[in-house]
Parts: C-alpha cells; sequence; structure tokens
C-alpha cells in the first residue's frame, strides 16, 4: 500500500466546544493518575533505582505530577550495555519495518492527542494550545521521518561507470545517548529520539528532569507500537548525575542533544575526548540556544509586527529556543510601535496552564523563576521597564510579560538567553545598523524582519546570519517539513529537524563497488 504524501498535521480548533470538552476530558483524567511512581524502562524491564525524584506541576508546585527514579551510573552502565546488545539485532531490520513503527508511533498520538497534551498542561505549564500544537508537532516529526527512512533506503543516485556496479547505503552509527529539554518535551523528545531508531540505532533516552513524565508517555507508545524491548530505553535522572557518563561511554557512538549553550559544549568537549577501548569519533548533534532579533523597520506594518513581536516574545512565556529576545526598532517609528506593543501585551492574560483562557502560563519552575526576575533586575539597570517586571501572584511559578527598552545593544539582557518572558527593545538607526544588531550575538537560532520594502527583504535575506529567518510573521511556529530547524554559531550545529537534512546525522554512508567483468567484444563477419 502507498504511503500518502507528508501533510502538516493541523491544530485543535479550541472555539469548538466539542473540542473543549475532549480537553477538558483527558485534564481530568491525566489528574486523576498524577503522582504515582515510574519506573526506567531498561531492555523492556521495569527498573527502580534506590533514590527517587519528584516533577512538579509549575502552576500548582504542591501538585506532584509523578515521582521518578533517580539513575545513577550504574544503571546508566546497564542501559548501554542493553542498547549495545540490542544494536547488533536491530541494526538489520528492514527500513519498511522501522518506517511503519513510525507510523503505528504517529498514529497512536492522533488517538492519544488532548491526553498528551494535558501530561504536557500538568508537568510544564503549556496553555491548551501550545500543549495542543507540541502534540501537533510530534505527530508531524515521527510520520516525517518514517518517510525519509523509506527515501534513504531507496537506490541512491550515483554517477555511473561502465566498468562497475556501485551503490551507496546509508547504515546506522551504533548507541546513542539523546538528550532532550523540557521546553518541547513531547516534540523535541519524539523527534530526536524516533529519528535515532529510525535510522536502525538503539538509544539511551536521558529526559530532562522537568519532563520525564511527557518522556514516559513516549516510551508507552512505542511499547504498544512493538517496537523491541531494548531499542530505547528511559534513563531518568539528573543530567548532572549521569550525563558526562553516558557522554564518555566508549560505547557511545553518538550524542543528539538539544538545550543550553552550557550543556552543549560541555558535551561536545566531553566527547571529543577518546576512551580506551573507543573506535570511533563520536558525533554529536548539539541544537542550543538563542537570542532570536525581530527587525521592525520604518516600513513595516506597525500592527502586524507589534502582533508577531508580541506572540513570538510571550508565546509560552518566552521559553521557546526561537522566541523573540530582542525587538530591533527603527528610531523612526520606535515610540508608534511600543505603544501598539504594550497596548497587546497588556490583554494577555496570565494565569494557570488548566485555564483554557490563559494566553501566558507559569515558567518551568521555582528556579527558572528567579532567574529571570534577576535578569529583570538587571534589566532595570540597564534599560527602562515600561511593562511588567513582577512575579505574578504568590503561588506558582508566573511572572508578568515584561518589556524594557532603550536597552543597549552589548548590554547583558540583550546578549544573554533569560528564556523567560522578557522581551528587550533595542533602538537602530536604519536599516543597516538594525541588521547589525540583529548579528552582534553569539548566536544565530532564528529571526525575523517586519518590512514591505522588498530590496530590504532581499538584503536581510543575505545578511541576517540566522538558520531560520522569517519576513513579516513570528519567529517562531516552524513546521516541520516546511521550515527545516536549526541554527548557527552557538545556536548549535544546525541540523535542521524536521528536514531532509536529519536523518544523515544518525547514519554513515556506506559505499559499496563491483567490477563488472569485461564482455569480449563481438566477432566480426
Ligand atoms: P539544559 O539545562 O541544557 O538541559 C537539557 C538536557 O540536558 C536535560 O535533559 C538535562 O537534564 C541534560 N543535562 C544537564 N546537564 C547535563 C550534563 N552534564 N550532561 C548531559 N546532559 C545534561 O536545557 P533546558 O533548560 O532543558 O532547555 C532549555 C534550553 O534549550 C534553552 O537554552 C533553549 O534555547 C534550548 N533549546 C534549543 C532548541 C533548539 O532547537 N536549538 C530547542 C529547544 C530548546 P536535567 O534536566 O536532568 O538537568
Amino acid at each position: 500500500m502507498g504511503i500518502p504524501e507528508f501533510a502538516v498535521t493541523p491544530f485543535t480548533d479550541f472555539s469548538k466546544e466539542e473540542n473543549r470538552r475532549k480537553m477538558e476530558e483527558a485534564i481530568a483524567k491525566v489528574e486523576s493518575t498524577l503522582g504515582r511512581e515510574w519506573s526506567l524502562v531498561l531492555g523492556g524491564e521495569r527498573v527502580r533505582s534506590k533514590d527517587q525524584f519528584l516533577s512538579h506541576n509549575p502552576s500548582d508546585p504542591n501538585q506532584i505530577v509523578g515521582v521518578f527514579q533517580k539513575a545513577t551510573t550504574t544503571e546508566a552502565e546497564r542501559a548501554i550495555q542493553i542498547a549495545d546488545r540490542t544494536f547488533d539485532t536491530w541494526k538489520w531490520t528492514p527500513a519498511e519495518e522501522r518506517a511503519q513503527f513510525c507510523f503505528r508511533v504517529a498514529n497512536l498520538m492522533r488517538e492519544r492527542r488532548f491526553e498528551l497534551a494535558a501530561w504536557m498542561i500538568f508537568e510544564v505549564g503549556k496553555n491548551w494550545v501550545e500543549a495542543d500544537a507540541d502534540v501537533a508537532e510530534a505527530i508531524d516529526l515521527v510520520d516525517f521521518y518514517g518517510r525519509e527512512v523509506l527515501r534513504y533506503a531507496e537506490e541512491q543516485p550515483l554517477v555511473r561507470i561502465p566498468t562497475e556496479r556501485n551503490e551507496l547505503r546509508y547504515i546506522p552509527l551504533g548507541v546513542g545517548i539523546i538528550i532532550p529539554p523540557w521546553n518541547f518535551p513531547l516534540a523535541i523528545l519524539s523527534g530526536m529520539t524516533t529519528m535515532a531508531w529510525a535510522a536502525g540505532n538503539t538509544v539511551v533516552l536521558k529526559p530532562s528532569s522537568d519532563a520525564p513524565a511527557t518522556a514516559k508517555q513516549y516510551v508507552q507508545l512505542i511499547e504498544e507500537a512493538g517496537l523491541p524491548p531494548g531499542v530505547v530505553n528511559l534513563l531518568t535522572g539528573p543530567g548532572s548525575g549521569i550525563g558526562d557518563f553516558l557522554v564518555a561511554h566508549p560505547h557511545t557512538r553518538f550524542i543528539s542533544f538539544t538545550g543550553s549553550k552550557t550543556v552543549g559544549l560541555r558535551i561536545n568537549e566531553i566527547a571529543s575526548r577518546i576512551e580506551p577501548g573507543q573506535l570511533w569519533i563520536k558525533r554529536v548533534v548539539a541544537e542550543m540556544g538563542g537570542k532570536d532579533p525581530i527587525i521592525v523597520d520604518s516600513e513595516a506594518d506597525l500592527d502586524a509586527a507589534a502582533q508577531g513581536v508580541m506572540v513570538s516574545a510571550f508565546g509560552y512565556s518566552g521559553q521557546k529556543c526561537s522566541a523573540c529576545s530582542r525587538a530591533i526598532v527603527d528610531t523612526s517609528i520606535y515610540d508608534t510601535f511600543l505603544e501598539r506593543l504594550v497596548e497587546k501585551t497588556k490583554r494577555l492574560k496570565v494565569g494557570p496552564a488548566r485555564d483554557p483562557e490563559t494566553y501566558i502560563g507559569p515558567v518551568v519552575n521555582m528556579g527558572a523563576m528567579a532567574k529571570i526576575l534577576d535578569y529583570i533586575d538587571m534589566g532595570r539597570r540597564e534599560g527602562r521597564l515600561i511593562l511588567g517586571g513582577n512575579r505574578a501572584g504568590e503561588h506558582g511559578c508566573f511572572v508578568e510579560p515584561t518589556i524594557i527598552v532603550d536597552v543597549d545593544r552589548k548590554a547583558t539582557i540583550a546578549q544573554e538567553e533569560i528564556f523567560g518572558p522578557v522581551l528587550t527593545v533595542i533602538r537602530a538607526q536604519d536599516f543597516r545598523d538594525a541588521i547589525n544588531i540583529a548579528n552582534d550575538s553569539e548566536y544565530g537560532l532564528t529571526g525575523s524582519v517586519y518590512t514591505r520594502n522588498r530590496d530590504k527583504m532581499s538584503w536581510a535575506a543575505d545578511e541576517v546570519h540566522v538558520g531560520n529567518l522569517y519576513f513579516n510573521r513570528k519567529s517562531t511556529g516552524a513546521l516541520v517539513g516546511v521550515h527545516p530547524f536549526g541554527g548557527f554559531n552557538m545556536s548549535g550545529t544546525d541540523s535542521k529537524a524536521g528536514g531532509r537534512d536529519y536523518y544523515l546525522l544518525f547514519t554513515q554512508a556506506k559505499c559499496i563497488s563491483e567490477v563488472v567483468p569485461v564482455q569480449p567484444a563481438a566477432a566480426k563477419g
């Protein structure tokens, strides 16, 4: 049976009563299961470790989402050994079969769409719309990667010569350590993990300690889909405790990481050292932070620009790597733009993620909230605070949407990733100046430009140095297959997740050549 062409999953329309009801039911169902204890999954076996840790609901930190195993290096060693052994068989699984596992997982995600979203509402404070978008992206990544497995299994184009038969095969690498962040706890985790095993590798999955329950949902889905035990091994526990061990292990063949610059660079450094018994140079794919700019030009549609900046800066409380954290605004429209931006931002409702009216939910935990409030304090000194600036409420991890203007391009809040609902506004003298400011960053992930001038658009297309550049739209919301995603410079290795280059990062190419015997020339006459 033919596989239909890939299509992006539409978001759920919560203005429809039926969808609202399904979401409410899913929230109630998930809430009734919160607080239970979950095991490690090593070779399909449920394993308990000596110590446990808790996952909390950031909207209501007294609510325990689940109890998780704090794996040590003993369990980490076991996980790698199992993955290593399983690789010997899994690597021979035909591409068609691996692809079918992907399609089954995607279908299960479609069936559980509301429930999966509900887990993220509780565990990482996504509002309904953001949680639904996370599931939609997860479905798309798994579905898209299934097709990629089939595409790369086809005959690869090579230049023909008459004396040889040549073939290029993409074969798996071995044991991969998959380390995702908490901010897209289903989509990014599913994308990174699925591509790894779908390409024929085996995996130790070390999820973020802020989102282990969502990771557990993914692992349950792949088990239900029939993926053999040992292909994915779930190892919860602190990255600071087991991360170095996993990365340094001589049987680790590759590390696929998404998270902060600090941790990504550490992984890159540790992985570069050759351990006794190690046969390969480890491959590191590290997708890291951003300080994403939106340029608002003198020739921009100011309403659209204010809307785009507002959504990019404050969607999911600014906790997206693609969030706009620097608005770079032409001096001629600076005051008018700010008026419109403030007017729109003031209307955003801050509240618990489970409330369907909430736009700005909590930040992920108390530590993140304290760090963001520290940056805001610094911002009061480095610029002029015109909106927000405080914790919202007294109970959960809520921070008001905050706008700090008149900030110097070199200020700390204009250079460091804050990862919260804090927007820095910088004045540009003209378009050239705006491009220079945009590029004045160690990061280079996403960026947007609002202008109606096509010459300026082509100028920016050439010169703004980011992996994903958008015109007259928000800097967030990359779609699978449509906007392959990854950043430059300290934003990472530019993996272009959700694109046609991604599969290659999880494989190595083997070229097989055979001499074709020369046919004797036919006798004349
Ligand atoms: P993080 O603190 O770097 O953590 C990411 C992952 O690394 C977590 O699973 C963490 O586990 C683990 N970890 C921590 N220390 C480790 C170590 N020494 N060795 C190995 N693993 C270790 O990042 P985060 O707070 O989860 O995520 C936010 C960051 O991710 C932001 O910087 C954001 O920009 C970035 N991000 C980038 C992209 C992209 O595509 N470029 C996408 C999403 C997010 P624990 O939780 O147990 O510490």
